[in-house]
This record gives C-alpha cells, sequence and structure tokens, in this order.
C-alpha cells in the first residue's frame, strides 16, 4: 500500500494501481469513455486528465487510466488545468460524433462547456428563396431559434406543395403523406399539416387542397391549364400521350 493525496485529501491506495482505479475506489469521480476494467487502459478518448503536481513545483495534465499511482503523489481532479483539458477532450470527440448523447451527457454531468450540436441546415436559404420566388406562398425566412439564426415559417403560411423539401440540400425539410394528410417539418417543428386531394384520374392522393387553390389562382389568366389541376403528374402525361397519338392517328 502506498501513501498518496488526491484533491487535498490523504489516502492509502494498493500498490500498481491506476490513479483512475484508486479515484474510483475512493468515490472520486473523473470523466472516461474508452477505459473498460477488462481491458488494457489505452488513453484515447483522453477525457480522464488530471493534474499532477511535481517537486518543482510544475503542475501537468496526465492520463489517470494510464499512470500508476507512486508514493506521495498529489493529484487534483478538479482544476483550472484539468477543466481547460477536460474541454478540449470533449469538444475533440464531439467533432468526430457531434450527436453522441453519451458524451454530451457526460460533458453535462462535469459542467464542461461543449459546441452546440449541429441542427442540420447549412443556411443556403434555397428553400426561403424557392417558396419566395418560385412557390411565391412566401412560407419561410430566416427567423431566430434558440438564439441562433435558423429557416422558421410563417404560421399558417405553407400550402404544403413540398418543394423546399426537394431542394433542401442536407433533409433539414421533411415531407410525410400519411392517411391523406402531408405533414412539413422544419427538422422536428411541424410547419404545416394540410389535406391531400385526390387526382381525378387514378384517385391517387397527390397534392394538398391549398396548393391546388394556389395554383388555380395563379394561373387565372390561363384557363386553358384549368383541366390540368385535376390530375396527377402521371395521369397528365398519360393523357398528353393519348392526345399526341390521337392526332398522329387524324392525320392518316
Ligand atoms: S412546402 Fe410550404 S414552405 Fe415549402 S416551398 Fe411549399 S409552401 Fe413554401
Amino acid at each position: 500500500m502506498i501513501d498518496i493525496t488526491m484533491n487535498g485529501q490523504k489516502m492509502v491506495v494498493r500498490k500498481n494501481q491506476t490513479i483512475l482505479q484508486a479515484a474510483r475506489e475512493n468515490g472520486i469521480k473523473i470523466p472516461h469513455l474508452c477505459f473498460h476494467p477488462a481491458l488494457k487502459p489505452s488513453g484515447a478518448c483522453k477525457l480522464c486528465g488530471v493534474e499532477i503536481g511535481s517537486p518543482s513545483g510544475r503542475k501537468v495534465v496526465m492520463l489517470s487510466c494510464v499512470l500508476k499511482v507512486k508514493e506521495n503523489l498529489e493529484i487534483q481532479t478538479e482544476s483550472a488545468l484539468v477543466s481547460a483539458h477536460r474541454e478540449k477532450a470533449f469538444n475533440r470527440l464531439l467533432q468526430m460524433a457531434p450527436d453522441a448523447f453519451r458524451i454530451r451527457s457526460l460533458a453535462k454531468e462535469f459542467g464542461v462547456p461543449v459546441t452546440p450540436p449541429s441542427d442540420g441546415c447549412i443556411r443556403c436559404r434555397l428553400c426561403i428563396r424557392v417558396c419566395n420566388e418560385i412557390v411565391k406562398a412566401s412560407a419561410l425566412k430566416m427567423g431566430k431559434h434558440d438564439g441562433k439564426s435558423l429557416v422558421v415559417a410563417g404560421k399558417g403560411q405553407c400550402i404544403g406543395c413540398g418543394t423546399c423539401a426537394n431542394l433542401c440540400p442536407t433533409n433539414f425539410i421533411q415531407v410525410k403523406d400519411k392517411e391523406g394528410v402531408r405533414t412539413i417539418s422544419l427538422k422536428e417543428e411541424v410547419i404545416g399539416q394540410l389535406l391531400l386531394e385526390r387526382c381525378e384520374g387514378c384517385g391517387k392522393m397527390y397534392a394538398t387542397a391549398n396548393f391546388l387553390k394556389h395554383v388555380a389562382q395563379s394561373t387565372l389568366s390561363h384557363p386553358d391549364t384549368k383541366e390540368h389541376h385535376c390530375l396527377c403528374p402521371s395521369c397528365i402525361k398519360l393523357m398528353s400521350n393519348r392526345a399526341l397519338t390521337e392526332g398522329e392517328h387524324l392525320k392518316k
């Protein structure tokens, strides 16, 4: 057995054990992810850094899963040096696994500030531009969300065309059709739930009533397009092909 000091507290610990093992046996918590009692230590995650005092008075951070206890070793598991090391180590891991819940909750448990998780939006504004310039529903804009600038939706303005989701390069915007209802969401936030209409040709649910109304209004000056608004793209194609064949047949 040997004497060490951990966080100012003198303790007698087993020879040949690591600082992490000694800390665990004495109820002192040190964050770690790559340590497993059945395996040899590797020090890969670097979370278990602790401050070691040297006789010269210099303080250094060393990995407690690898370093073994020594007679009269002075260890600090919480200090400014340790906090800076931990923050760097946590953020390094989060760069590789940004959404890892276990890493984030461990950082929270030890009060380590870490980069917030990515929200999945790259701020290209394609969705806002297409909704304004082409669809002309103006349902999306940049706004504040949790203190950050993000795509937000105006209340009740989405007509459920799905164009923004088709253009979104990261799948941040999603369209789901289920049981006659189309749901448009910005990540988890639902921005529109609209009833789908059936195609008069094949009976398939193909577009929202609001979108069809919007198209009908914007094409008022082109009445010849009206008959197409109640058909899905497949039926329109079928109709056009049929008209072409009939035209050619008449010419003969
Ligand atoms: S689905 Fe809604 S938000 Fe997206 S382009 Fe169409 S109207 Fe705009």
